[in-house]
């Protein structure tokens, strides 16, 4: 058994978060549109490298989900036209665009299978001892496509997604459910999740001893770190596993 390192009681639970946390959502990405700029042969129709295509799709894309943000533009406009606009400034002929392109991104996104470093190794190690949760805020088809094609899916007892249960972290409620479903206390479990807001402070705001994970070693805001349920900042999973 082991004691929960802060409460110091039994630790029945870990809960994860997961893009970003265990699923490299960024490097992931990456490798989805290299796999659209070989299927389409975006270099012989534009001229572009690889490098730079993605370097455009990335401005590009953050661009419109700014745009969305303010409620300038929807979901829909954003999903497509951060293709269409990006094939534009590349000179595409638009008689060339493929054909459904961010359908067909968002089908090759989630099977991709780049983990963070020590993913792996962190669950195989707490699933000796603990039941292990995901908290995941994203579709429910697509987070699992993403656990099962990278062969985390056997670790874990529990996934509750965003768009299965309705809201989404950081909200009080969507903690409280999956502490409902593993039937313990808060201090019972310990999260840990790569967002300051989403994953640290709704975590701790729902009275959960939460962990960073520093994704591309990112600073954790002092105000957060100077929280009573804070558990500190975790660089590495390997060793952040090793010291229970
Ligand atoms: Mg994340």
């Amino acid at each position: 058994m082991l004691i929960h390192p802060l409460s110091k009681k039994p630790l029945k639970w870990v809960f994860f978060d997961l893009d970003n946390t265990l699923w490299d959502f960024d490097a992931n990405a990456r490798e989805a549109l290299n796999e659209l700029y070989v299927r389409h042969q975006l270099e012989l129709h534009t001229g572009y490298r690889q490098e730079q295509f993605i370097q455009l799709y990335q401005d590009v894309n953050l661009a419109y989900w700014k745009r969305y943000e303010q409620g300038e533009v929807t979901k829909d406009v954003l999903r497509t036209a951060r293709f269409t606009d990006t094939f534009a400034q590349m000179g595409l002929p638009p008689a060339l665009y493929p054909p459904n392109v961010w359908d067909e991104y968002l089908d090759i996104c989630p099977r991709m299978t780049v983990l963070i470093p020590g993913a792996r190794e962190c669950l195989g190690f707490f699933y000796e001892h603990v039941k292990i949760g995901i908290l995941t805020n994203g579709f429910e088809e697509t987070q699992r496509i993403k656990l099962a094609e990278s062969g985390l899916d056997s670790y874990v007892t529990y996934m509750q997604s965003s768009e299965a249960f309705g809201t989404a972290k950081p909200t009080k409620a969507f903690f409280d459910a999956a502490l409902d479903f593993a039937g313990i206390d808060a201090s019972e479990c310990l999260y840990i999740g790569d967002n300051a807001q989403t994953d640290v402070e709704g975590g701790m705001n729902a009275g959960i001893y939460t962990y960073r994970y520093a994704y591309h070693d990112t600073p954790t805001p002092s105000d957060l770190q100077a929280h009573t349920l804070f558990g500190g900042e975790v660089r590495s999973l390997t060793q952040w596993c090793q010291s229970f």
